[in-house]
């Protein structure tokens, strides 16, 4: 039984899919002007673990759609520094097309696998959904004209009796923060769905009651419309990090007439010294600052994805020692050889690890006190029931637990030389050998009640 906070409630609740063994879960993916930071992967990290939670652990089916944003502000801001001299339609594919793909190698190499997303739909082969939602909140009178952009009226939503702020308490006074594009609206708090062409700017035209609106969407719609578009109304989960609460997911609902999804999941930010890691802010770091991606992703998993995680040189360090320790301990039983493990743990600690780490990670995916549960097995208990769990655990971290290199023929040769002269007290022999593993293979070999287990080093 999975129970996820719901910031649609505010509460923890049990998780149940609308349609009987399906899940269908939308997450806000990335702008693709530039490189995603390690904030952003923090996210896509999480929404990747509860989809492995609700594929491995619940046993559903999921569809996961995320959306590349290829069409904003931040777009065209990239194009005219980078693309100035191509037609702007043309540039925009091109940045969107070189982005999408670092995009894609990132997420691969933090675990996340492209083939686990069943849709990565793009905000401008989607203008036609959005103009169809965009004419359908005119037509209810919900969206307003002005100056040849389209904005939606938050007075008139609220009046047809829908509830604004369902994600938030919206501050009515903070009205600056309500929109990114402040020209050109009636009430102060309205968001824009359709943005007027400015020269030199991408365009699509759009017709409404034999009038030309040439322009591009704004930030909001698109979401509302993919979602949609691939997962229908409502859908079970819609993911993303807290500042995307407000306004993005707020309207995204409103745009969608007031239940968009059942779930809201908002993962807290990756900070640096303090400060949220952001573009804005000049703090950030790419994976290529990143020795060891899934020691990163380790990291992350280390904290729960509701609070916020401080980063830096010292937890990349820690997160690293306890992925190598935790490889090495699985390295022991992938490199035993056949009849070196016991079938079965007589002891049952690895049931207690199984049954921790099911509690722990069904409980708001509490990762902190899921790896804890490692403590019943680690460095004490050897078998092909350890083994199997261990798979089962690699298929919600993702962290390449059982990644490491096969052992050689020539390595598993030396190994059973290895173990013949111990049991023949030949000790000299076997201190050579050992030391051989060492340094021409770099593994690792340790003297137990189970025979010699081998490691790589790390
Ligand atoms: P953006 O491209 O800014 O829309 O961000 C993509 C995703 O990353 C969104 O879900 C954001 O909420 C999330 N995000 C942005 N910055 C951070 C951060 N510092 N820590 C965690 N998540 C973040
Ligand atoms: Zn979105």
């Amino acid at each position: 039984m999975l129970r996820l906070y719901n910031s649609l409630t505010r509460s923890k609740k049990i998780f149940s899919p609308i349609h009987k063994g399906v899940v269908n879960m939308y997450s806000c993916g990335p702008t693709v002007y530039d490189h995603v930071h390690i904030g952003n992967l923090r996210s896509f990290i999480v929404d990747d673990l509860l989809q492995r939670v609700l594929r491995n652990v619940e046993k559903y089916k999921v569809n996961w759609v995320m959306n590349i944003t290829d069409i904003d502000d931040k777009m065209i801001s990239q194009i005219d520094k980078d693309y100035h001299d191509k037609e702007p339609m043309q540039a925009l594919g091109e940045l969107a097309d070189k982005y999408t793909d670092i995009f894609i190698a990132d997420i691969e190499t933090v675990g996340i696998r492209r083939s686990d997303i069943t849709k990565l739909p793009r905000a401008t082969d989607h203008i036609d959904q959005m103009q169809a939602l965009i004419k359908k909140l005119l037509l209810e009178k919900i969206a307003y004209i002005s100056d040849g952009s389209i904005y939606f009226s938050l007075e008139n939503y609220q009046k047809s009796g829908k509830k604004y702020g369902q994600l938030v308490n919206v501050d009515y006074d903070a009205q600056a923060r309500l929109t990114d594009d402040q020209d050109q609206k009636e009430g102060a708090s309205d968001f824009v769905l359709w943005k007027a062409k400015k020269a030199g700017e991408p365009y699509w035209e759009f017709e409404w009651l034999d009038s030309q609106y040439p322009g591009r969407p704004g930030w909001h719609i698109e979401c509302s419309a993919m979602s949609t578009e691939y997962l229908g109304q409502p859908f079970d989960i819609h993911t993303g990090g807290v500042d995307l609460k407000f306004p993005h997911h707020e309207n995204e609902i409103a745009q969608c007439g007031g239940l968009q999804a059942n779930f809201y999941i908002h993962n807290e930010f990756l900070q640096t010294e303090g400060e949220k890691m952001s573009k804005s802010l000049g703090n950030i770091t790419t994976l290529s600052a990143m020795p060891e991606p899934l020691a990163f992703r380790f990291a992350v998993l280390q904290a729960h994805y509701r609070s916020q995680m401080d980063f830096g040189a010292q937890i990349l360090q820690s997160a690293t020692d306890r992925l190598h320790t935790l490889s090495s301990y699985a390295d022991q039983m992938l490199f035993a050889w056949k009849d070196q493990l016991p079938e079965k743990d007589d002891s049952s600690m690895t049931k207690k690890f199984i049954d921790q780490f099911n509690l722990a990670i069904t409980d708001d995916l509490n990762t902190p006190a899921a790896l804890s549960a490692f403590s019943h097995i680690e460095g004490k208990v050897y078998s092909h029931e350890t083994l199997k769990a261990l798979e089962y655990v690699e298929s919600i971290l993702g962290v390449g637990l059982l990644s490491a290199k096969p052992l050689s023929s020539e390595e598993k040769a030396l190994i059973s030389d290895y173990d013949k002269s111990r049991a023949h007290k030949q000790y000299m022999e076997s201190d050579n050998i050992r030391e051989k593993l060492k340094v021409d293979h770099k593994l690792q070999i340790s003297d137990t009640q189970h025979g010699p287990l081998v490691n790589r080093i790390r």
